[in-house]
């Protein structure tokens, strides 16, 4: 049996487990985001996917499972434009900062043409473009250099403005829907269904099904913490609410002792780009199913001393 086809069996023995008290067996596997439960064959059949959280196509993991509609129907869009805002992060890092790394495509624009290349920085800030044989006409290639080697030998390109843009786009609200996503599946992980299904992230589901609608705003904070690693915030002071922090966004989730409108609460409380000063207790970023609110139970019911033993035990 292939690794990940064990590791899936696992997570969905894990979560079956967690899932008993909503389903009344132990052989059903619920959806965190549509709610829906599956049987080990609908996990054979792919009606059940690995989800990975972040998406893997930015280094995510796979440690939980989603359906095969809210993975992959929903999850491409969202999915899509989180991998394209880190390909234009990319773009940035390589041109405004000569970062040297294994290169980025972008598209060169000289008058009406426009040609494909490979933006390569080398480490003494020399970027150099690559020309890709591959994806242009070769009419333009050869007009583009000609007009390159006359600018380089006849100096006349004084003032002379080179275009370099990015090949990637992103739909900005996607990407945010995607660390919505993201942030939800993480709390998912560590906390369970008690946390998932409760009825005060109802929108927060509502919202990841349905990414084009306009369901919630204000989930995406500026964070005043430094570090790029991901991790959980328990909030207990000015707000109550758990913070997921990504590479370089936090979330904001409702907690179980929040109030039912949470993000109207939070859009009344604060203006829309201050920084929030938050301080809480660190929860480690989930590596399998955890789900403490399901598994122990002493979590639930005294919510203080269930995030002392969240945050003790790893
Ligand atoms: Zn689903």
């Amino acid at each position: 049996m292939s690794s990940t086809k064990k590791k899936k069996i696992s997570l969905f023995q894990r979560g079956a487990a967690a899932a008993e008290r909503y389903t009344g067996t132990s052989d059903l596997y619920m959806c965190p985001i549509c709610g829906n439960a599956f049987n080990m064959s609908d996990l054979l059949t792919a009606k059940l996917t690995l989800e990975h959280i972040p998406p893997s196509s930015v280094g995510g993991k796979g440690i939980a499972l989603t359906c095969e509609t809210c993975n992959k129907t929903a999850g491409y869009t969202i999915d899509a434009a989180v991998s394209g805002r880190a390909d234009v992060i990319n773009f940035t890092n390589v041109i405004a900062n000569s970062e040297s790394s294994l290169g980025v495509k972008a598209c060169l624009q000289i008058g009406e043409d426009s040609v494909n290349v490979q933006v390569l920085c080398e480490e003494d800030g020399t970027v150099n473009f690559l020309i890709l044989g591959d994806s242009n006409n070769p009419c333009t290639v050869e007009r583009t250099s000609a007009y390159m080697e006359r600018l380089a030998r006849d100096r006349e390109g004084d003032g002379e403005v080179l275009h370099v843009v990015s090949r990637a786009r992103y739909h900005g609200r996607m990407a945010q829907v995607g660390d919505l996503k993201t942030a939800f599946l993480a709390a998912f992980a560590a906390f369970g269904y008690r946390y998932a299904l409760d009825p005060r992230l109802e929108l927060v589901r509502s919202q990841i099904l349905h990414p084009c609608e306009h369901i919630i705003d204000g989930w995406s904070v500026a964070l005043n913490l430094p570090e790029d690693r991901q991790y959980m915030l328990m909030i207990t002071e000015s707000v109550t609410g758990v913070v997921v922090k990504l590479d370089k966004v936090g979330v904001i989730l409702p907690w179980l002792e929040s109030r039912s409108d949470f993000y109207g609460e939070l859009a009344r409380t604060y203006s829309p780009n201050e920084r929030l000063q938050l301080n809480g207790k660190i929860v480690t970023w989930p590596t399998r199913l955890e789900m403490a609110l399901d598994f122990y139970q002493s979590a639930y019911s005294e919510q203080k001393k269930g995030m002392d033993l969240i945050s003790e035990r790893k």
